[in-house]
């Protein structure tokens, strides 16, 4: 048997508003950009939504066989609190409060972010670069905007002016679908600066106030970059003039990312992102999780949890699986119900994951092959592959690894005889179950228990059994309980598994 043939990637472009076909510029080289963290504040599970989905992918496309370059930033100066062109820096403002420098601050929750990150077996980027290490760069775009007409000086600030980027065929507001009077109207009234020519114009440059802390010299006196301008100097400077994929929370389509392409095609006269992916938000009873809000978790209050609105705790694999189950593009709303059932599911998945390991093959000619077996194991491996090239459909994906659940579980409990699949079809059973739910969706069996303390407990079981020593039998089975495991009594041996 060859490989399943499967349908090509198809990602949905936000910028066309359709599934296309994933085509790289210089395939089997993939350049992928994620807006990161700003880090001035602990990541909470909505954050963690946004770069598991972008994680998974970049799983996906390295396990498809693309040799990905993952750029994802931390913005480390410029963004103001209110996401607009006035007021405080969000690490400054934090940096103040605490009396502490603004890079420790930085550190702090650059630190938070590595380690949640790794609890979540998320993949480091290949490159991770930072705004303030790019202050270069992004003072030489502005003076090459300047120089293009395309930004203004005005008070120590520089802003990109929207109107003459429009008038040179510029289409601001063509990613998020906004329409340019509707955004006038809207703005004007919030609006009162004079200092721009539009109320749509946004800062590339600004002059630090006296109480301003971080501030950089330049050509414009001291102040610091705005916001959209390190994702347009870190993508390029990286990943070139134009490259593939582009991605962040919904969140960001605007202003962030339409302001970034604005600066790219002023700047590099292309368009440089051939698919802009946005993920959906993360929800808690219909409302967007976030820090401002109220109504956000920390990923330490679900593993201890600790939260008021959680019973029990949560582990990382579970929030994981609790997560892939959605498709990155639907709202996903948290509950301790359904983080309950993913937590069933998860632990299925794992007891799957432990036995698949030990499956092998034996060949035995006495046995008629089952082609109707065979056919329904290879249609599922074909269909979760075709579920990921659907977009990253990890929802689908996740239902086939059930069908192939379903026989590992009958060869482990002896119901099926492994020779009638065939050492193919059974090769691509356990291994594609493995490095299905191992590469691409990042999941791993979680356990803390010390497997040779286990088996030596299980054997007494079985002896304590015979001598129908019941008391001990007991007090096995509660110790394995105590651990989130059960005892599995079946005909033809005994064994533990995760309890679901
Ligand atoms: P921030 O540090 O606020 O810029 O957010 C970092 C990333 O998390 C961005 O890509 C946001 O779009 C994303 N994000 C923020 N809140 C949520 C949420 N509730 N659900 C999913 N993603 C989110
Ligand atoms: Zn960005």
């Amino acid at each position: 048997m060859t490989e399943p043939a499967a349908q090509p990637l198809h990602l949905y472009n936000t910028l066309s508003r359709r599934k296309e076909r994933f085509e790289p510029i210089n395939a089997p080289y993939v350049g992928m950009y994620v807006c990161g963290p700003t880090v001035y504040n602990y990541v909470h599970l909505g954050n963690v939504r946004t770069f598991l989905t972008f994680d998974t992918l970049f799983r996906y496309l390295t396990f498809i066989g693309y040799k990905v370059r993952y750029v994802r930033n931390l913005t480390d100066v410029g963004h103001l609190v209110g996401d607009g062109d006035e007021g405080e820096d969000k690490i400054g403002r934090m940096a103040k409060l605490e009396k502490v420098e603004p890079m420790e601050i930085v550190q702090r929750f650059t630190n938070d972010f590595h380690t949640v990150t790794a609890q979540f077996n998320m993949r480091p980027p290949s490159i991770e670069p930072t705004a303030t290490g790019h202050m270069l760069e992004q003072i030489e775009a502005v003076q090459e905007l300047l120089a293009k007409g395309l930004a203004y000086e005005s008070n120590g600030s520089v802003y990109f002016d929207i109107d003459e980027y429009n008038k040179r065929g510029g289409e601001y507001g063509k990613l998020s679908g906004r329409i340019l009077d509707d955004l006038l109207n809207e703005t004007r009234a919030l609006d009162g600066q004079s200092e721009k020519r539009s109320p749509l114009d946004f800062a590339v440059w600004k002059r630090a106030a006296p109480e301003h802390i971080m501030r950089w010299n330049s050509p414009w006196g001291e102040g610091f970059p705005g916001w959209h301008l390190e994702c347009s100097c870190m993508s390029t400077k990286y990943l070139g003039k134009q490259f593939d994929i582009h991605g962040g929370g919904m969140d960001l389509k605007f202003p962030h990312h339409e302001c970034e392409i604005a600066q790219d095609r002023g700047l590099n006269d292309r368009e440089p992102v051939r698919y802009w992916m946005h993920s959906n938000m993360l929800t808690v009873n219909g409302q967007k999780m976030s820090k401002s809000l109220g109504n956000s978790f920390l990923p330490a209050e679900l593993f201890a949890g600790s939260h008021a609105l959680l019973d029990q705790p949560y582990s990382p694999m579970t929030v994981r699986f609790f997560m892939l189950q959605s498709h990155y593009r639907s709202t996903l709303d948290f509950s301790n119900d359904a983080l309950k059932a993913a937590q069933k599911g998860y632990r299925r998945l794992a007891n799957g994951l432990r036995i698949a390991k030990l499956l092998t093959y034996q060949a035995d000619d006495s046995v008629t092959p089952d082609l109707a077996k065979q056919e329904d194991i290879q249609k599922a491996v074909k269909q979760f592959y075709d579920a990921l090239n659907d977009d990253l459909n990890t929802a689908v994906g996740i239902a086939q690894l059930f069908t192939l659940l379903k026989y590992i579980n009958m060869l482990y409990m002896g119901q099926l005889q492994v020779a009638t699949l065939g050492e193919e079809t059974f090769t691509l059973l356990r291994d594609s179950y493995l490095s299905f739910i191992h590469d691409v969706l990042g999941l791993y069996e979680e356990t803390t228990t010390n497997q040779p303390v286990l088996n030596g407990l299980l054997t007494l079981y079985k002896e304590y059994k015979e001598q129908k020593q019941y008391d001990k039998v007991d007090q096995i089975r509660s110790y394995f309980k105590a651990q989130g495991l059960a005892i599995k009594d079946m005909k033809h041996q005994i064994d533990w598994a995760y309890e679901e």
